[in-house]
């Protein structure tokens, strides 16, 4: 098997993860920008961690024989206070241009707040601007839906973003449809606890077949299964899936995306 694990939160993993992935067949692996799982206090914190995504996380990778890229964003649990991601923002433009920025990510909702939705339209127009490819974090459990509308209708309301150059992360069965259908790429997290199980995640394979999905982990600090991508790939086995299927959303779906960042290639 090989695969690609396109978000997983891997300053928060250890060097046995990057092993066990990579001993499982993970050829690449994408680490969006995110939360540390504490407000950090300044715009250098955020400098930094860009400098760990870009500079220290690939080389820790490396190590492994796999290949690293990151998206780069403010997130939005730290977007209430919009002055402070006013300054993020102003920085990001800096990174852009190294070897394993990918895009603008992973940007969206997290309780559907005013600030959030604005500090939202200033990375989407941060993405515009630029021409990058964007990665959405939308909202959990009871906010998901609303959510997932608030982002599709920023998104939708500027011309300049292609649809086919943005993915709508942890989509569920009551969020994938629309994400579709706006032709837009969309992701399945896989979570021991919450978001997907790999038995619903095949469920949504089934009802809308294998065009414009992929399987992530997004393991981070919190319980989370790094192996969670090839275990579903197990199961897709056992329920009978083709390997060409399997691969599709595994491997080549995730490919085609992140290739239109110029940028991405396989280890
Ligand atoms: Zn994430």
């Amino acid at each position: 098997m090989k695969y690609i694990e396109p978000h997983a939160h891997m300053v928060s993993r250890t060097t046995d993860d990057y092993e066990r992935m990579a001993l499982a067949g993970c050829t690449a692996v994408c680490e969006p920008a995110f939360w540390a799982g504490f407000d950090r206090s300044s715009v250098d914190g955020f400098h930094d961690y860009f400098c760990q995504l870009t500079e220290h996380e690939p080389r820790r990778a490396a190590k492994f024989g796999l290949k690293h890229f990151c998206w780069l964003c403010i997130n939005s649990k730290e977007a209430e206070d919009v002055k402070l991601a006013e300054e993020v923002i102003t920085l990001i433009p800096q990174f852009l241009n190294r070897p394993n920025v990918l895009g603008i990510g992973e940007i969206g909702l997290n309780k559907n707040s005013r600030n959030e939705l604005r500090v939202l339209e200033m990375q989407v127009e941060l993405a515009a601007k630029h021409g990058q490819l964007i990665l959405v974090h939308t909202p959990h459990l009871e906010d998901k839906l609303k959510g997932t509308r608030l982002i599709l209708d920023v998104l939708k309301h500027d011309k300049r973003i292609k649809p086919e150059r943005v993915i709508i992360d942890h989509v569920e069965e009551h969020t994938v449809e629309m994400v579709l259908e706006a032709g837009m790429w969309a992701g399945m997290t896989l979570y021991p606890e919450t978001k997907c199980t790999p038995a619903r995640v095949i469920d949504i394979l089934e009802a809308y077949g294998h065009e414009r999905l992929w399987l992530n982990s997004a393991c981070d600090w919190g319980v989370s299964d790094p192996l969670a991508v090839p275990k579903t790939a197990v199961e897709m086995k056992k329920r009978g899936h083709l390997p060409s299927a399997i691969e599709q959303v595994i491997f080549s779906n995730p490919e085609k995306f992140l290739k239109q960042s110029g940028k991405f290639k396989t280890g």
